[in-house]
């Protein structure tokens, strides 16, 4: 006998339901992002028991047809997508057309609705799948959505509810990450007769500020303006001032007005904000992204809040940047510029720039800074002129400008009509590197610049698996914690291939008997540290954020310092490698490399 057959819809819909309705605060999320969907200006939240008993949404959309409220609450049935190409555009809230089919299998529900064009509208009654009435009804235009009895043929899922007031706050979290979209919505929210929010037509900041206001204590006052837009993604919103910075903070991602949850772009604010906060104390941040919807993962469930990204490290860069530049443009950080006085390092030994020293095996006795990155080093005779990328972007000496040229650079370098050699560059003040351009004076920083060299050639060596290692006369050995050494077994490969050979002693013991070639014995066990720490402390949950850790966290210990002086051959092949590389208007970890000041600006002082 066959025993295979296939569910009802009703039981299909209630397992489906499990998924995306899992309480009363999903179910709103879902309706309300219908109401949005509809093109709703104003739209009502009215609960009872905090949804439990009732959950209403009335909106002022473009409301349903007869066919269509009824089609509405079968399963796959959308308005929003056609076809699978479209997931790649898409721009509503909604698209998979499972939540009215999930919320009718679990409740009561009571639709009415009309479009603008009928004369009457519809009444329509469900409740667990089965259709109980559909009628002609009047009904202003737009729709209301009664749902009543979640859960009522479900009882382990009620029971399962939490207290109300518990459910009610997650419905007021679940609300806000809406309402911080659509600030030009009006929205009401009731519970059991209660106002609890009317948030009138509003501008962004506005919104936060009646949102998250407390007694009188203002957010809006520590907020300064985020602004960056680049070919790849538009970020705006607000980033709060480090002395506004609270325990309790509040941050939020959205991206084409969805809100996420993004650890690694959380990791990139933290960056721009360091050194600038106490400890426990963290900055508000309202940040919005706006990027081509086929540049992230469309498969987002409802009930997932994380999201992934095309291109997360340049993203990560346009915002570490975009913040700094924020929290500089109000005075509150140093400006990232030239003369930061904070970015003056001058260790007491140049690092990773002396030769290896005799006693050591294995010499790269070529072995130079520079010349260290001979694993990456790209034929110049093709690569073309970095400067000509400012050709007709440089109209104004308005830095908007240059920024988003420099941007455009970083993905577009490989036009060159003339050599380096034809251009004298300067070193200024054991820091920078000044460089004559088509459109103005070039400020290069040095130690940023070798950062990314170095970090491009350490990732190669980890990809490619061939670190040049230096073997150690005398061993050191290290003794971990427990987390420490086990994240070390984790990547013990990956630090195979840029030069450490690290051997077990004992379970939480370690002995390192080769170095990366470029880093020198002394700094070693230091840099091995390092990366432990930075692994652990930021979470690099993957192998590739792990690679890049370790990339970043030797470059910044290899690259040339700032005070080291450096010969024209230095400088000349620094430039070059620079230059050749795809990314290097920003390091890896999103600080600017170079800026420029424009000829007209030259000429504007001389007037
Ligand atoms: P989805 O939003 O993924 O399309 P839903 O099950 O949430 O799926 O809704 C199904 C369809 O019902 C929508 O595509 C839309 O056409 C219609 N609909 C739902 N709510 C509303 C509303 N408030 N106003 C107008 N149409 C709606
Ligand atoms: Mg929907």
């Amino acid at each position: 006998m066959d025993v295979i057959h296939l569910l009802p819809d009703s039981v299909a819909n209630q397992i489906a339901a499990g998924e995306v309705i899992q309480r009363p605060a999903s179910c709103l999320k879902e309706l309300v992002e219908n109401s949005l969907d509809a093109g709703a200006q104003h739209i009502q939240i009215i609960l009872r028991d905090a949804g439990t008993t009732l959950l209403q949404v009335i909106d002022d959309g473009k409301g349903m047809s007869e066919t269509d409220a009824r089609m509405a609450f079968e399963r796959h049935a959308t308005s929003k997508i056609q076809q699978a190409a479209d997931l790649f555009s898409l721009r509503t809230m909604g698209f998979r057309g499972e939540a009215l089919a999930s919320i009718a299998a679990v409740a009561h529900v009571e639709l009415l609705t009309r479009r603008a064009e009928d004369e009457i509208g519809t009444r329509l009654e469900i409740a667990g799948s089965r259709v109980l009435l559909q009628e002609p009804a009047s009904a202003p235009v737009g729709t209301s959505m009664k749902i009543k009895d979640l859960f009522f043929n479900v009882p382990a899922r009620r029971r399962f509810l939490k207290t109300e007031a518990t459910e009610l706050r997650n419905l007021i979290t679940d609300f806000y990450r809406i309402a911080l979209v659509y600030p030009a919505v009006h929205f009401l929210l009731v519970n059991n007769d209660e106002i609890l929010l009317d948030l009138p037509v509003q501008t962004t900041k506005q919104r936060i500020e009646t949102i998250f206001k407390q007694k009188n204590k203002s957010i809006a006052q520590h907020l300064v303006e985020l602004k960056a837009q680049t070919a790849l993604v538009n970020i705006s919103g607000f980033v709060g001032k480090p002395e506004g910075a609270s325990k309790n903070a509040q941050q939020y991602f959205f991206v084409n007005g969805r809100y996420m949850k993004h650890p690694y772009f959380h990791k990139a604010v933290q960056t721009a904000y360091a050194g600038m906060l106490t400890a426990d104390y963290n900055p508000s941040y309202f940040i919005y992204f706006d990027i081509a919807p086929d540049a992230i993962d469309v498969n987002i469930h409802p009930t997932k809040t994380e999201i992934k990204f095309a291109d997360e490290q340049y993203i990560w860069q346009i915002l570490v940047a975009a913040v700094r530049e924020s929290l500089g443009k109000f005075h509150i950080a140093p400006s990232l510029d030239f003369n930061t006085p904070s970015d003056i390092e001058i260790p007491a030994v140049p690092r990773g720039i002396t030769p290896v020293c005799p006693p050591e095996v294995k010499v790269n006795t070529a072995y130079n800074p520079f010349r260290s990155a001979s694993a990456y080093r790209p034929d110049f005779s093709t690569t073309k002129g970095w400067e000509k990328l400012y050709d007709g972007t440089l109209s104004t000496a308005e830095s908007q400008t240059v920024r988003d040229a420099e941007y455009q650079t970083s993905q577009a370098v490989d036009i060159l009509s003339f050599s380096l050699a034809d251009q004298p560059a300067y070193q200024y003040k054991g820091k920078y590197i000044i460089l004559p351009s088509e459109h103005g004076l070039m400020f290069i920083d040095q130690h940023r610049a070798h950062v990314c060299v170095q970090y491009k050639y350490f990732c190669d060596q980890i990809t490619s698996q061939r670190g040049i290692m230096q073997q150690v006369l005398f061993p050191e050995t290290v003794d971990l914690s427990v987390e420490e050494a086990s994240l070390l077994l984790t990547i013990i490969d990956d630090l195979r291939f840029v030069g450490f050979d690290v051997s077990q002693l004992s379970p939480n013991s370690f002995s390192i008997d080769a170095v990366p070639a470029e880093l020198g014995t002394e700094n070693a066990t230091r840099a091995l540290l390092n990366i432990l720490h930075t692994i652990l402390e930021e979470g690099a949950s993957t192998a590739e954020q792990r690679v890049q850790t370790i990339a970043l966290t030797l470059a910044e210990d290899s690259a040339i310092r700032i005070g080291k002086m450096l010969t024209d051959i230095e400088i000349t092949d620094l430039l070059n490698r620079l230059f050749a590389l795809p990314e290097h208007t920003f390091t890896p970890d999103g600080r600017r490399v170079f800026t420029l000041l424009a000829d007209d600006e030259i000429e504007r002082r001389f007037r």
